[in-house]
């Protein structure tokens, strides 16, 4: 397993949309392996392809410090609204650190896709992992969660890109 370079916003592979995936072979293996690992060397609870620069539609996540065993893997992911209750939560983004401001997120959903075999999966989530699917999905549609932001979010969170070292 390797840890691969997170891509930071201005990267234009975070403003791309990733392709679905069709085939389900030992290099997509690879690559979820390393997205666990690099989630994991900083400290994320989700990382989309696009974070390492791959344009395909997978998502690591590891919720697993708040939901016990909400840690895992999703291909083609979509996710959809159980009902119209929305969650206003603190959210940040390895591709844009330092950065961490309120979003508002459907509350409760389910997460439907496939696993590393191509095998569909359908889950309910709430809390965090609600959250984390819609962050990592809105990345493998060229989304951040920048976009998501009230107009004074937005514009206090652009100043501390631009104010920081690594921009
Ligand atoms: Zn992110």
């Amino acid at each position: 397993m390797t840890v691969r370079e997170v891509r930071l916003f201005g990267d234009p592979v975070l403003r791309s949309r990733a392709d679905e995936i069709t085939t389900f072979d030992e290099s997509l293996r690879t690559l979820a392996e390393d997205m666990f690992e690099t989630m994991e060397e900083h400290h994320g609870v989700g990382l989309a392809a696009n974070q390492v620069g791959i344009t395909q539609r997978i998502f690591v996540y590891d919720c697993s410090h708040e939901t016990p065993g909400a840690r895992g893997v999703v291909i083609n992911p979509e996710w959809q609204a159980l009902d119209d209750a929305t969650e206003l939560g603190n959210e940040g983004c390895l591709s844009i650190p330092g950065v961490h401001k309120d979003v508002e997120r459907s509350a409760r959903i389910r997460c439907t896709g496939l696993d590393l075999n191509g095998e569909e999966i359908s889950f309910e989530a709430t809390g965090l992992l609600a959250r984390c699917v819609q962050h990592e999905t809105d990345h493998l549609d060229g989304v951040l969660f920048l976009s998501r932001l009230s107009p004074q979010l937005r514009k206090e969170a652009m100043a501390e890109i631009r104010a920081s070292e690594w921009f």
